[in-house]
């Protein structure tokens, strides 16, 4: 199963009074509940991670998994959708590459970007959606287990 993640808005929440703490790593640390969050749905899923993120070719995938380690989360096979060269919005991105590229169901979108409101049904209903200013929450992390035990049971 794969897990199609965006970082801003969803493990780093934008607080319009602060700026978020950037590690020796240089990339901002993640909230604390957004991780436990995540973790709750890797460990229960397997899920490998593509990045979603606008920031996701700043990195290779081996500084990514140490990236995401220091934050305290295990990633096993890590990926990227391919760069964003002709500004798509979030929704085209995901809606050409699944198209293309997906041959399994078995997926889910966690993302705070307002274009996927506009997903065809069958991949919104794959959406968790988390607030910007909030992120991803033990609240949706419950949402996201329920989609996979109903899509693990081919509802
Ligand atoms: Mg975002």
């Amino acid at each position: 199963m794969l897990l199609y993640l965006d970082l801003d808005g969803v493990m780093i929440p934008a607080n319009s009074w602060s700026s978020p703490v950037i590690l020796e790593d240089g990339f901002p640390e993640f909230n604390e509940v957004a991780v436990n969050s995540l973790n709750r749905i890797i460990s229960f899923s397997g899920a490998s991670i593509v990045l979603t993120t606008s920031r996701k070719h700043k990195f290779t995938s081996e500084q990514w998994r140490k990236i995401f380690k220091r934050r305290n989360i295990i990633v096993g096979d890590l990926s990227k959708l391919p760069q964003n060269t002709k500004h798509l919005s979030r929704r085209e991105e995901l809606v050409n590459w699944i198209s293309e590229k997906n041959r399994d169901n078995n997926f889910l979108i966690i993302d705070d970007d307002k274009s996927l409101n506009d997903l065809p049904p069958s991949l919104k209903s794959k959406l968790i959606q988390t607030s910007a200013s909030v992120g991803l929450t033990d609240y949706l992390a419950e949402e996201a287990l329920r989609k996979i035990s109903n899509n693990l049971l081919g509802e």
